[in-house]
């Protein structure tokens, strides 16, 4: 077995493809788009540049491995500064909080903002870091799969402390007991969005989540998020990967329950293995042509978003890299987002503005804001309508709590739904992360990396396991990579 071919070229893609390539085989991508990254790219609006998915980077160090195991020194090609603040929060009452990156800073102004013990955040921190180290190995860079990989010392290590994972109760039941100041149980209910999920729904275990930006810190590429997918391009195209751009995939060929190739404007490409890093439900509906019932097709999708990327004629001194404008009723939002599957009409606004630490992402004196709002995934609602009245309440947020009129400041506006999302990157019904974490379950009903029914068959990025984000599609490389024997 010798080649190749990955479907897509999303992140997941290039950290499959790389490690492919690490280990000897013929690697062939093949992207519908005319250019690499799916959700992880950029785009140029007027004078100001805008990312068009992930704004937020951690744990560097996975993008790192991708060029080391290529004998490639990362820091010729690759290049990140880490944040000293890694995000500011807004209450509509006027409250503000800076997230220090430091944790001596970090707690200080807990205490001074929430008027908590320090002893109480330390407590809380080092929980979640031994809920993530305890878990680590077993569900992010292991395939949860194979009987094999439950079957360890570390599984029985994990089990042994079961209950250190909070497993029956939701993140805020967690939250509210251990934090008890409402303001911090907000933001740290936050991190359930980092995976697109409810913190009313999904189990105390995604204390977790945090750990990534707190312990391992918040970082921004020096040339922008999009390089993190033009430099993994770039590294995979000068060790032999080949790219086939304007390529859309409609068949993934299988005969006699084997993987033989795919094909692309009715021309056959034959290879030995072939992943994909299309959407896991389109692969099944409409590259294999697979209409059956099939469980982890029927999990609830995450959040969506809609985003406004707004060029801003003027600068915002209180305002840094990551923002947010946080919603009156965190729980009613959550309501609406994924049981009405409506938009909140006071929703948590977030703010990236990339120019804070890229000044070349916009004109001097003015700054590039990318405005997202989490949203329900596309259950075919009235976007048109959704936008407008969204934007109205963005706005009158905005206003209030940084005491200016920002809409006369707007000179450009790109505006994304979920259905755009669904559209350029084929992720089904838009959402962010694949499905959502939203039950104790939700771990061990994701796709798994392989195909147990055709031999030969691979899943990568954001929709299979582990899960959606950069880190954990960078990982679904991995552990391809490590169950494909040469
Ligand atoms: C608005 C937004 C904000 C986000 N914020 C963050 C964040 O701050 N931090 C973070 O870590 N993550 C964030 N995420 C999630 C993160 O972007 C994704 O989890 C990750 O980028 C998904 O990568 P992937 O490998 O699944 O591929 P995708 O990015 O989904 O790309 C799949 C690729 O496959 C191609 N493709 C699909 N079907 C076919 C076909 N049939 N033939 C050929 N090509 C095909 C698509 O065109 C696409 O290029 C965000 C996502 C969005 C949309």
């Amino acid at each position: 077995m010798n080649k190749v071919i990955v479907i897509g070229s999303g992140i997941g893609s290039l950290s499959t493809a790389i490690r492919l390539k690490a280990k000897g085989f013929d690697v062939e991508v093949f992207e519908k788009n005319s250019s690499p990254g799916g959700k992880l790219s950029t785009i140029e609006i007027g004078k100001y540049r805008f990312n068009t998915g992930p704004s937020l980077f951690t744990m560097p160090h996975f993008v790192d491995e991708l060029f080391e195991i290529l004998d490639e020194n990362p820091r010729e090609h690759f290049n990140y500064i880490k944040k000293d603040i890694t995000c500011r929060y807004f209450w509509d009452d006027g409250k503000k909080f800076t997230a220090y990156d430091d944790l001596e800073k970090f707690i200080n102004e807990c205490e001074l903002k929430f008027d908590v013990k320090k002893s109480l955040i330390l407590k809380y921190l080092k929980k979640s870091k031994k809920k993530y180290d305890l878990t680590e190995n077993i569900f992010i860079k292991k395939s949860l799969h194979k009987l094999k990989n439950l079957i360890s010392f570390e599984t029985l290590k994990a089990l042994i402390k079961i209950n250190t994972f909070q497993l029956f109760k939701s993140l805020n039941e967690v939250n509210e007991k251990e934090l008890k100041n409402k303001y911090l149980v907000q933001l740290f209910n936050r991190f359930a969005t980092y995976n697109g999920s409810s913190p009313y729904k999904t189990p105390g275990m995604m204390t977790a989540i945090q750990n990534a930006e707190k312990y391992y810190g918040t970082y921004i590429p020096e040339k922008g998020m999009g390089d993190i997918t033009n430099s993994l391009f770039n590294l995979a195209k000068r060790h032999g990967v080949k790219f086939y751009f304007n390529s859309n995939v409609s068949e993934i060929i299988i005969n006699d329950h084997i993987a033989k190739g795919i094909k692309v404007n009715n021309k056959n490409f034959y290879s030995d293995i072939v992943v994909t890093n299309s959407d896991v439900y389109n692969t099944y509906r409409f590259l294999l042509k697979d209409k059956r019932r099939i469980k982890a097709l029927e999990q609830e999708r995450s959040s969506s978003a809609i985003i406004f990327n707004w060029g801003i004629k003027k600068t915002f001194k209180e305002l840094d890299l990551h923002n947010i404008f946080f919603s009156n009723n965190y729980e009613e939002e959550f309501d609406y987002i994924f049981n009405k599957k409506e938009l909140y009409f006071d929703p948590t606004i977030y703010i990236n503005i990339t120019c804070k630490d890229l000044p070349s992402d916009s004109p001097e004196e003015c700054e590039n804001w990318y405005v997202m709002v989490n949203s329900p995934y596309n259950n075919e609602q009235d976007w048109d309508k959704i936008k407008v009245e969204l934007k109205i309440n963005i706005l009158k947020k905005l206003n209030k709590i940084l005491g200016d009129n920002v809409e006369k400041y707007i000179e450009e506006e790109k505006i994304t739904t979920p259905l755009e999302i669904e559209s350029t990157t084929n992720s089904y019904k838009g959402s962010l992360y694949g499905t959502s974490s939203n039950s104790i379950f939700s771990a061990f009903l994701r796709h798994p990396n392989f195909s147990s029914e055709i031999s030969n068959l691979y899943f990568c990025g954001g929709s299979v396991h582990p899960g959606g984000g950069i880190p954990l599609c960078i990982m679904s490389g991995k552990i391809i990579s490590d169950l494909i024997k040469t």
